[in-house]
């Protein structure tokens, strides 16, 4: 039998009260759901117990190194954790441990595991069947779709299917079968990188962005994502974004653009976008805001000249930019 490590962080699935609050005893995931024996040999170990909106860099340090610790004691890994950060956690886990080549599988639930007609149980049973699995990915696991996890994003807070892959498809339905449709084949260097900057923030192009709005939220940044129309283009005519962007750029910071539409960045297009580019923006081609911030936090951690971390952002690594 294979197994299969669970390390549960928080969030609904483990949570009681009204006024959700973490409870204790997500330790016994075992005997709650006695399936998840029948699929693996699982241990599960609590290694937080926070609404996932009190996650971030510190936690997804403690996350790698404890996968990483762990690679060779283990067939797959499951991480319960809550929905709402979800996204920026598995992001942030496919560039910490780039090749890890075994299955990291996270899950979580919108209605916790004690009450009824919850969509928890299922989840969990999923997410362990899938972490037995030959996927070398970082996924998320949700009401019978599984996502490559650099690519989600929670898209409802209401619904039992809570995630979507913009311009991609899922990696697998998990109907009778599991059928996996398009995962990556192993890279061949693991790389294990844990760390994570603190500071990038983001910017939201709107019709009434201006370059003082974009100096005043930017101040001491390491980085910016710039969350921009269309192809890439932000108010440069009246807004004058472009000659903030080449102030900040300037001063070290580095300016990642990504689309608040589907499709890819691309600064050649429009002018506007043009403007960007020479001002030293950085194209986020596909990357969702949640693969964006995690990747920008980990580049400015790890790669020190601004031209290989250029590269490093808009490389393709773990498909954060393909179909
Ligand atoms: N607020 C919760 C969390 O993200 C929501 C959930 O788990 O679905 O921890």
């Amino acid at each position: 039998m294979q197994k299969v490590l669970i390390l549960h962080t928080g969030g609904t699935l483990g949570m009681t009260g009204t006024a959700l609050v973490a409870d204790a005893y997500a330790a016994e995931l075992g005997e709650a759901v006695p399936q998840i024996k029948e699929l693996a040999d699982v241990e599960a170990r609590v290694i937080a117990n926070l609404d996932s909106s009190d996650l971030g860099p510190p936690e997804w340090t403690r996350i790698a190194n404890i996968l990483h610790a762990e690679r060779d004691n283990f067939s797959g890994f499951v991480i319960v954790h809550g929905t709402d950060t979800m996204a920026y956690t598995a992001s942030a886990l496919s560039f910490a441990l780039l090749g890890f080549g075994k299955p990291i599988v996270l899950t979580g639930a919108q209605r916790p595991l004690l009450r009824t007609r919850t969509d928890a149980r299922r989840n969990l049973i999923d997410a362990v069947e899938v972490a037995t699995m030959n996927l070398p990915e970082v996924a998320i696991c949700f009401d019978g779709l599984l996502f490559r996890g650099c690519r989600a994003t929670k898209e409802s807070a209401v619904d039992y299917r809570a995630f979507s892959s913009p311009g991609t498809r899922p990696l697998a339905r998990l109907g009778v079968e599991i059928l996996l449709e398009h995962t990556k084949s192993k890279l061949e260097d693991y790389i294990f990188l844990p760390n994570f900057a603190r500071d990038v923030r983001v910017v939201m192009a709107t019709p009434v962005l201006t370059a003082d709005q974009f100096l005043r939220t930017s101040e001491n940044a390491q980085g910016v994502v710039l969350v921009s129309f269309g192809l890439g283009t932000v108010p440069c005519l009246k807004g004058k974004v472009h000659h903030a962007v080449a102030e900040r750029v300037s001063q070290g910071c580095d300016v990642l653009v990504i689309t608040q539409s589907s499709g890819e960045v691309d600064l050649k297009t429009y002018e506007n976008s043009r403007l960007l580019a020479e001002a030293g923006a950085i194209a986020g081609g596909k990357m969702g805001l949640e693969a964006a911030v995690a990747k920008l936090l980990h580049g400015i951690e790890n790669i020190e000249k601004r031209v290989d971390r250029i590269a490093y952002l808009q490389n393709d690594l773990v498909g954060e930019h393909n179909k």
